[in-house]
């Protein structure tokens, strides 16, 4: 056995619908502005530019339910709402036609964003890993095997702060394909098995403050909730 200087964190992971195993969380990658009504309320033209990507610790994650402390250094988390992929199988230059054979299965996510952090380094030319990638900003729900759900390509995803709907869009205006955004992907980095893939959000991105209950809605996956509680 391994001798470590101090015992390994454990490893993240989220609940498989059907089953007693978890699913091992590896890293979380997001795709920014996938959707083009939110490229648009972001001040960004939505062409069809090659997608670009950007990673969060896979021990961001938070789990459905979680009451979260409101995070440092922002006075504007945001939420998104976004439908999240599970890889099952890695690989590296996966082909469009081959790259739904690489899912595991599908989850509802909240990319939690401290915006006005975001906005900073968007000015200033850097990176957004601390808006984007702090601790429980990958909010995700149970993972629902292809099996069960096959492949979502349409169909509602909604976003719900405290009973009142703020985003409201469907899967099929992604402006890049689930298969698109793997293959893609799969040129920068060698995907492996565990890693999430938020595919972006829907118009409507907002605040959320202390004592709100944000519930993201895709029908054929369900529901994540996410209570925000006080400044941590
Ligand atoms: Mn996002």
């Amino acid at each position: 056995m391994t001798d470590y200087v101090f015992p390994p964190a454990a490893t993240p992971a989220l609940p498989v619908a059907h089953s007693d195993a978890l699913f091992p969380v590896r890293r979380i990658y997001c795709v920014g502005r996938n959707y083009a009504a939110h490229a648009r309320e972001m001040g960004k033209d939505p062409d069809r530019e090659p997608p670009f990507f950007f990673s969060k610790p896979g021990d961001a994650l938070a789990q459905d339910g979680a009451t979260l402390p409101y995070p440092p250094q922002t006075e504007k988390l945001h939420f998104e709402a976004e439908l999240v992929v599970a890889i099952g199988t890695g690989g590296a230059d996966i082909p469009e036609a081959q790259a739904l054979e690489h899912v595991f299965g599908y989850a509802i996510g909240n990319d939690l964003t401290r915006r006005d952090m975001q906005a900073v380094a968007k000015d200033m030319g850097r990176p957004w890993d601390l808006a984007k990638g702090f601790d429980r900003s990958a909010v995700c729900g149970t993972v629902h095997p292809v099996s069960a759900v096959g492949h979502p390509e349409q169909g509602p995803i909604r976003l719900m702060v405290n009973g009142e709907t703020k985003q409201e869009g469907d899967l099929s205006e992604m402006i890049w394909s689930i298969p698109e955004v793997i293959s893609i992907l799969s040129q920068s980095v060698a995907l492996a098995p565990g890693d999430l893939i938020y595919t972006g959000t829907p118009a409507g991105v907002g605040s959320l403050v202390p004592g709100d209950t944000c519930v993201v809605e895709i029908p054929a996956l369900g529901e994540l909730t996410t209570l925000i509680g006080p400044r941590g």
